[in-house]
């Protein structure tokens, strides 16, 4: 039997998980804040629920998927939650994840925290690779493991509720460099007589295989021998690093964001870790290890 379930927020993710859940034969009920965005649900079959309280209150499972914690907060202020099951999807940090599920259990209820890795399109469509980071309560995940996986291929990380976000955060802030590097890289193109769409493909492949060196990374900080096998030494690459920084000045292009991280190396290097791959300079952005 598919177990009945309520969604909070019908937002482009909270829409594409109702519309999952939905095609999956689950009976949902939705609420959101602006009506008409719920009520364009009701002919896919959903139930709309005119206020949050009433969308708790219509199942046991309660999916939140609102912009940030502090609407969930907002959303659930006064509204009993006494023996559901939260599971909340709404993207935040790990310190919110964990406030959220003390939260959650001084209200009398089980609480997940989730976080997706995925843009709606690739909801309900199995051969997205979409899938969602969970952490909390292991029963909880446990018992409701088949539902859960119907948007999204499900990863539980740990009864530590922040962890779900941490995961999250940390492969988007990886993003974010790659991203930062797209840019640059077709700013540097930008004046010359090169499509943009002849030179994507190379960067796609290129930056496919080198992201396999965070194998080697992770190996050397499990050995914590950053010498280990390694591949490109920093000083050669802190050299190699002039000629990226000329060459952004030769077309024109502020090195604004190379610099940070050139600058990192820099010091790695002035530490006296030339010799090794780049892996170590985790420690120097680690802010409570204190002044080397
Ligand atoms: P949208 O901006 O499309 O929707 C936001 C939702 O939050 C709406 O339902 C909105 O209601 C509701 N909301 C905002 N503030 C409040 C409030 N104070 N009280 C009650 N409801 C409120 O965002 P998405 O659906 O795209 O995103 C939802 C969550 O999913 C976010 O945390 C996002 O980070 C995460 N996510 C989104 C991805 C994406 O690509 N879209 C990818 C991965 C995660 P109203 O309609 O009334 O404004």
């Amino acid at each position: 039997a598919r177990i009945p379930l309520t969604v909070l927020g019908a937002g482009a993710m909270g829409t594409a998980l109702v519309r999952a859940w939905l095609a999956a034969g689950h009976p949902v009920t939705v609420w959101n804040r602006t009506p008409a965005r719920a009520e364009a649900l009701a002919a896919d079959g959903a139930t709309v629920a005119a206020s949050a309280a009433g969308a708790v209150a219509a199942s046991r499972l309660v999916i939140a998927c609102l912009l940030d914690d502090a609407s969930v907060g907002e959303a659930l202020d006064g509204v009993d939650l006494t023996g559901r099951d939260l599971v909340n999807l709404t993207t935040g940090t790990p310190a919110e994840g964990r406030a959220r599920a003390a939260w959650a259990r001084e209200r009398g209820a089980r609480f997940l925290d989730g976080g997706v890795m995925a843009v709606p399109p690739m909801i309900g469509d199995a051969g997205s690779g979409a899938y969602v980071f969970y952490s909390g309560s292991a029963e909880l995940f446990e018992e409701h493991r088949e539902t859960l996986a119907v948007p999204a291929g499900t990863r539980y990380v740990g009864e530590d509720a922040g962890f779900a976000a941490l995961h999250d955060v940390a492969l988007l802030s990886a993003m974010s460099g790659m991203f930062a590097g797209i840019t640059h890289a077709f700013a540097l193109i930008g004046p010359e007589d090169i499509a943009p769409k002849d030179f994507a493909p190379l960067l796609v492949s290129w930056l496919g295989a080198m992201t396999g060196s965070a194998h080697l990374a992770a190996d050397q900080l499990e050995s914590g021998d950053y010498g280990k096998d390694v591949v490109s030494n920093l000083a050669m690459q802190v050299a190699g690093n002039a000629t990226l920084l000329r060459t952004a000045e030769e077309q024109g292009v502020s090195a604004e964001l190379l610099t940070p991280y050139t600058a990192l190396m820099e010091r790695w290097l002035a530490e006296g870790h030339g010799e090794e791959d780049t892996t170590g300079m985790v420690e120097l952005l680690d802010l409570r290890r204190g002044p080397a």
